[in-house]
């Protein structure tokens, strides 16, 4: 089917407490892997290109790519842009037909936030799409920050509402105890925070970044309070590498043909997607009809328990 926007998938998945893996792809493989996952686990799913992988694969390459896998596809396959840096390169992406947007100004003075992301909001949503926008800051593992820092850098619920109410955007990424490109899963969430900017913006799915370095039961209790997106991408390049070594180690030098290597990394990616599209609890919401039903659904993940 063509791509979908994360309008819709995004509202089902607040309201039936489950959350929308959004996977960071930079080349076909891993393109190929995420819908390949999908399509098994019959789930929706965001594929999401960062400035990064707009620098490697080209944008237009880049957009090709997952439209030509959600044509293939009968589950609703969302193309969005993770982190647009600026004005330009969000219009640049809306003319390339993403179906998802996100313009974080999080680094900027909150007036500065507020301003760009609603001009950005209002010329996207005149061509129909949704625009995710980023408020309290999560920090980069590679800088070595420190808790303090890290609390330090939280969403305020209060300002969370205030920022919502004056861009008009569609999902906010929070900044809640999380940190991007951890190596390993040892984070808790701030459960209490996400609790607080749930009840200040309830209609409004949250957004949760630096997945890959929380621990998995923090993150399905984030589910049961609003969190309906949540990102991945650390977690797939470890997989991908991880194949790709063993690969090169276990064929003879001599073998030369790049496929031979690359049908592991595949593989592993494809298997780290199904697992977290399970654990978000997305896996099964997609109808026959290829509609996301809620209603099928209602829960929220295989660990951490169940909600009503
Ligand atoms: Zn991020």
């Amino acid at each position: 089917m063509p791509l979908v926007t994360s309008k819709e998938i995004l509202q089902a998945a607040l309201e039936g407490h489950f959350a929308v893996g959004a996977f960071n792809a930079n080349n076909m493989e891993q393109v190929q892997a995420i819908v390949d996952a999908a399509l098994e686990e019959r789930a929706p799913v965001i594929l999401q290109v960062s400035q990064g992988a707009i620098r490697y694969a080209g944008l237009e390459f880049a957009a090709a790519m997952v439209k030509a896998a959600a044509a293939e596809a009968d589950v609703p396959v969302v193309l969005h842009l993770d982190h647009g840096t600026d004005f330009d390169q969000n219009i640049r992406c809306l003319r390339a037909g993403f179906t998802s947007l996100m313009y974080d100004g999080s680094k900027a003075p909150y007036e500065e936030n507020v301003a760009v992301t609603s001009r950005v909001a209002h010329i996207a949503h005149v061509c129909g799409i949704p625009v995710e926008a980023e408020l309290g800051r999560v920090l980069q593992a590679a800088d070595g920050v420190t808790d303090e820092e890290v609390r330090a850098a939280m969403t305020d619920p209060a300002q969370a509402r205030d920022f919502v109410e004056r861009t008009g955007c569609d999902t906010l990424a929070i900044a809640c105890g999380s940190v991007h490109a951890m190596q390993s899963a040892e984070a808790e969430l701030d459960i209490e925070r996400i609790k607080a900017i749930h009840a200040a913006i309830p209609e409004t799915p949250l957004v949760l970044h630096g997945s890959s370095g929380v621990k998995e039961e923090s993150e399905v209790e984030a589910i049961k309070h609003g969190i309906s997106k949540i990102n991945v991408a650390t977690m797939l390049n470890q997989a991908f590498t991880r194949a790709l070594r063993e690969s090169l180690a276990a064929f003879p030098p001599e073998e030369s043909d790049p496929r031979k290597y690359l049908l592991a990394s595949r593989d592993a990616v494809k298997e780290v997607v199904r697992h977290k599209m399970r654990l978000f609890g997305s896996s099964g919401t997609v109808t026959s009809s290829g509609f996301v039903s809620p209603a099928t659904t209602h829960r929220t993940a295989d660990i951490g328990g169940t909600e009503a």
